[in-house]
């Protein structure tokens, strides 16, 4: 039975096209799974001690399954792969750049073609509503590999004009052998962002998956077996963060890391680098985003935007719009709307096509979360909605808003990774500024006017790798994203992105100026 859901719901730029509408297909809430496995050098393998964990379905608390745990000896064994499959003379060195190109693409195909299922996994081992998953997650990645399939052959040098005798020019040269850790807060995509410019430019790759939601990437390694990839190309080791994370990150022979998750992980990582090869370092991190709403903005779409901008994946997005700035005279009318809104929200069974907000990824986040909570009521800040659990079993919690949210209270200076809005009152641009500026991080901002003035003031000042202006969370491929700040290092998608996949080689040739 094919279902159609209207995205009012959803932000604009998600919608997978220009039509108000996207057919669904009902989902299966019991996806089989076929890849629980290390994927090294297109084998499946047990981990070398047959160690397992469980991956928990966060809608029940349920186990769906035991995946093999790869540690150190499977992140050698996965190195060695890698580095062999990046030798000079290897079937993927000699491979021409346009075929690298056609692979990615047909992993592009591939993905669409099992888009229904992986939807399901995803949602299953996320617990993200499946409307989001099958319309938002995956045509994403779907254009993600696409995107980067179309760099594959274009990313190329200059001829340099030297002083001298000589012709000069530049080569883009793969980095080698690429570590890549990502996180559980869009597993299918993370992956994307990692694996499109990695492989478009040539590199080999090792991956660990979050130990939350291995399953989406394993099945991705099986499509990047079927369409070709030569073995040892891309190698995924799922396991645990301070064993298998942290041997990739202090490998010797790998010779570069990109990094997506908390900002403590990623200081670990730079040092780790540091005390290893000195292995290049791309980190996406954490973000404290100030979301700023002037008291000429078109309110209806500032509420809509901020509340898609915090509530979006249950809140667990890293450019959450989580410290709301609301300009004095409109905070009355900001607060009451926002708060009508979040009550509204559609929480439960994530496979059911109604839910707009499925439960937190598993316990320690959700005790994080109601942590964070308690310490908003103890500091002082007034529970508007919200506040606690949303049911019996699993880790879901209410939309959440605090208003009279002060500067230095905790839940406005850290990283609550979850569905709690902070509102606060600022009365001018000056002010808002400086204050949105008052924090570690910097990934992303939005501010909320009709005043173009105002708008170009604002987002001048402000200090963050994003600023959107009426808008949040549009994301593009083609669009750079990343951080200021304890935020990150580095930009991910767009052409920007691969620089940090690439050496830049410099060759003078000697020219003679006379045939002798
Ligand atoms: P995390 O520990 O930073 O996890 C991200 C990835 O790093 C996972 O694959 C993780 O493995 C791995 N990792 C953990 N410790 C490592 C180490 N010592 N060396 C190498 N890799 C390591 O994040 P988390 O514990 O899942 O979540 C904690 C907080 O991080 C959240 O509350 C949120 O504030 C932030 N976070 C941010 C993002 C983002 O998009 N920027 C995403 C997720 C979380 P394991 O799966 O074993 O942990
Ligand atoms: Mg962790």
């Amino acid at each position: 039975m094919l279902r159609t859901v209207f995205l009012r719901t959803f932000p604009r730029v998600y919608r997978v096209s220009a039509c108000r509408s996207l057919t669904i297909p009902a989902p299966n809430s019991q996806p089989d799974v076929h890849y629980n496995k290390i994927f090294i050098n297109n084998e499946w393998h047990d981990a070398v001690s047959k160690k397992t964990f469980p991956t928990i379905n966060p809608a029940t608390g349920e186990v769906i399954c035991h995946v093999a745990e790869g540690d150190k000896v499977d992140v050698d064994k996965a190195v060695e792969a890698a580095k062999n499959a990046f030798k000079l003379g290897s079937p993927w060195r000699r491979m021409d750049a346009s075929q690298r190109g056609l692979l990615l693409n047909r992993l592009a195909d591939c993905i669409e073609r099992d888009s229904a299922y992986l939807a399901e996994l995803e949602t299953l081992d996320n617990g993200k509503p499946y409307a989001i998953s099958y319309s938002v997650d995956v045509p994403m990645v779907v254009k993600c590999f696409r995107y980067f399939a179309g760099w594959a052959d274009k990313w190329h040098g200059m001829t340099i004009p030297v002083d001298g005798d000589y012709f000069c020019y530049t080569r883009h040269e793969p980095v080698g052998v690429c570590g890549q850790i990502i996180p559980w807060n869009f597993p299918l995509l993370m992956q994307a962002w990692k694996l499109g410019p990695a492989l478009a430019t040539g590199n080999t790759v090792v991956m660990k998956p979050a130990e939350q939601t291995p399953l989406t990437a394993l099945y991705v390694a099986n499509l990047i077996q079927e369409v070709g990839f030569p073995a040892g190309v891309v190698n995924i080791v799922p396991g645990m963060g301070p064993t298998a994370g942290a041997a990739i990150a202090s490998h010797m022979d790998v010779d570069k890391v990109a990094f997506t998750g908390s900002t403590d992980v990623g200081q670990l990582i730079q040092q780790a680098s540091a005390n290893s090869n000195l292995k290049k370092v791309t980190l996406e991190l954490g973000g404290k985003s100030p979301n700023i709403i002037l008291s000429d903005a078109d309110m209806e779409n500032a509420v809509e935007q901020s509340h898609l901008g915090l509530f979006f994946n249950q809140g667990q997005c890293c450019c959450a719009g989580s410290r709301t700035f609301v300009q004095e005279s409109v905070y009355k009318e900001f607060m009451e709307r926002s708060v009508e809104k979040a009550k509204k929200r559609v929480v439960g069974d994530p496979f059911d096509l109604k839910t707009e907000h499925g439960p937190q990824v598993d316990d320690k986040q959700f005790q994080k979360i109601l942590g964070y909570i308690g310490s908003g009521k103890r500091e002082g800040a007034k529970l508007m909605c919200g506040g606690g659990a949303a049911a019996d079993r699993g880790y879901f919690i209410q939309p959440t808003i605090f208003g009279d949210v002060q500067d230095n209270m905790t839940i406005a200076r850290e990283e609550i990774f979850g569905p709690v809005m902070q509102i606060l009152k600022f009365k001018s641009l000056e002010e808002v500024i400086e204050r949105a500026n008052d924090s570690k991080y910097g990934l992303a901002a939005a501010v909320f006017t009709k005043d173009l003035d105002k708008a170009n003031y604002i987002s001048s000042g402000l200090r963050a790798g994003t600023v959107w202006v009426n808008c949040y969370n549009v994301f593009a491929t083609q669009a750079p994203f990343g951080g200021y700040k304890a935020s990150g290092i580095g930009r991910e998608l767009g052409q920007y992105v691969l620089d940090n996949y690439t050496e830049v080689k410099t060759v003078i040739t000697k020219v003679p100026q006379k045939n002798s």
